[in-house]
């Protein structure tokens, strides 16, 4: 085990905990297009690092080096993911760290963020120990443990961050996820806390007296199929009070899954008054709409709940100008027995990790509406990695594709449409709500410290 790579960049930042040693030896990307543009290029990994950047066809890397040919595929910063469930410890038959790693790996990530509402909930530095000490063993990608911000995630102690944060699992961001931190003063208590640590804050903006018996989202659908509704104001709510606690308190409070027009219109008013408030949204939050409940199909139960046209509009709107700063999955492995039932028994969440960029890349890139400008690959590379590592103040992830700099890398094949089908991903589950659609654009390989942790689908365990 070694940290040399880790510490090397972004000095100021804090440490993660001890990472698996980089792969040695060489490993030259042939062909490829770093960020989409310009000629293709080679790209030459040796230790970890990447070590040399040249026209195609012009290095000659060494003897045992490993050739990957990548004619004019998309070279990327491997994805980071703020907003993952794995499921470790305790529901071990739905995912596990191994299983959720190598779906990260195929989805093109290097490292992502494991909530705490596991069993049992990840409130002690053991548990987060265990958690990152498995996911440095699988070698996939980082895992890093979120910590609780109250005890059990019951909303009532606040958990010893300072504990976690020391710990080898140098845990970095505290949230309740699944439940919202309800409780005013305990909030205020959890930002002052955080702030003194330098720790980030997730919130799941939910106030639960809005949202009792709540399936979908409140309107006409949900209304027209009989299911109890979800309003906007259950999450615009704690959103402008948290935006204001971080006002006044300082700290740094970041908002889970946006999923309203007006939490964009609250998070516009608080970054243009210097409030210290980032967001992230879902894929699914940007591609479907509460239209999809009309089957009744359990798949589409998630919280919060799918909205309207409108909304998803406003969150692509607010993604692009910067409004919102990231794309998080929150994806959230079910088994079967909790999805294929009464729709409002259906447990929440979808899967997103293997999904995700080709859905960013097709609503940004490849399928965008007439009248609406597409963006380009650096716009990709800013909300999948760069911006998340800021947030997160993660060292050595969300780099520049550039000489010297961690080989944290991840390859899209820009010609290599797909179906999604559920049975077919790396996660346990299979509950993904975009089952049978064709999606454009398929991560070909990714690489964690210069380790080539999937090639072609293959995850290299
Ligand atoms: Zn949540």
């Amino acid at each position: 085990m070694t940290t040399a790579v880790n510490g090397q960049k972004n000095a100021a930042y804090p440490a993660t905990g001890t990472l698996h040693a980089a792969a040695e030896g060489e490993t030259l990307l042939r062909g490829v297009l770093v960020y989409g543009e310009g000629e293709p290029a080679d790209v030459l990994v040796r230790d970890g690092v990447i070590a040399e950047i040249s026209d195609a066809g012009s290095l000659t890397p060494g003897e045992n080096a490993e050739i990957l040919e990548l004619d004019g595929q998309v070279l990327l910063p491997g994805l980071i993911d703020m907003h993952v469930h794995l499921r470790e410890p305790g529901r071990e038959d739905t995912e596990t760290i191994a299983s959720g790693s190598a779906a990260a790996a195929r989805g093109g990530f290097t490292a992502v963020f494991t909530m705490a509402n596991t069993d049992p909930v990840t409130d002690t530095p053991a548990i987060a120990e265990m958690v990152w000490m498995k996911g440095q063993q699988t070698n996939l990608c980082d895992v890093h443990p979120v910590g609780s911000i109250t005890k059990g995630l019951a909303g009532k102690d606040l958990t010893e961050f300072g504990m976690m944060a020391a710990s080898e699992a140098k845990v970095r961001m505290f949230s309740d996820d699944g439940k919202c931190v309800a409780d005013p003063q305990l909030m205020r208590r959890a930002v002052e806390y955080s702030k003194g640590l330098d720790v980030l804050l997730a919130q799941h903006c939910e106030e639960p007296r809005l949202t009792e018996g709540a399936v979908a989202h409140e309107g006409e659908t949900a209304a027209r199929l009989g299911l109890r509704g979800w309003p906007r104001v259950a999450e615009e709510s704690i959103v402008i009070r948290d935006a204001l606690l971080a006002r006044d308190y300082g700290g740094r409070t970041h908002i889970c899954h946006a999923s309203t027009e007006g939490t964009v219109e609250l998070l516009r008013w608080a970054k243009d008054h210097d409030i210290p408030l980032s967001a992230e949204v879902t894929p699914h939050h940007l591609t479907l709409t509460d239209e999809k409940l009309e089957s009744y199909d359990g798949v589409f139960r998630v919280n919060p709940p799918l909205r309207e046209h409108k909304d998803a509009l406003a969150l692509r709107a607010a993604l692009i100008d910067g409004t919102i700063d990231c794309v998080a999955t929150d994806h959230a492995p079910h088994g079967s027995e909790e999805k294929c039932c009464e729709f409002d028994k259906a447990r929440p969440g979808m899967l997103g990790l293997e999904t995700s960029l080709a859905l960013i890349a097709r609503t940004f890139i490849t399928d965008v509406p007439e009248g609406e400008e597409p963006q380009d690959w650096r716009f990709i590379a800013r909300v999948m990695s760069e911006r998340p590592a800021e947030i997160l103040k993660l060292p050595g992830q969300g780099r520049p594709v550039a000489v010297g700099e961690p080989a944290n890398l991840c390859v899209v094949d820009t010609q290599a449409g797909w179906v999604a089908h559920g049975h077919e991903l790396a996660s346990k589950a299979s509950n993904t709500p975009y089952e049978g659609e064709t999606l454009p654009v398929k991560v070909s390989t990714t690489l964690l410290r210069g380790k080539v942790t999937c090639r072609d689908g293959e995850v290299n365990n």
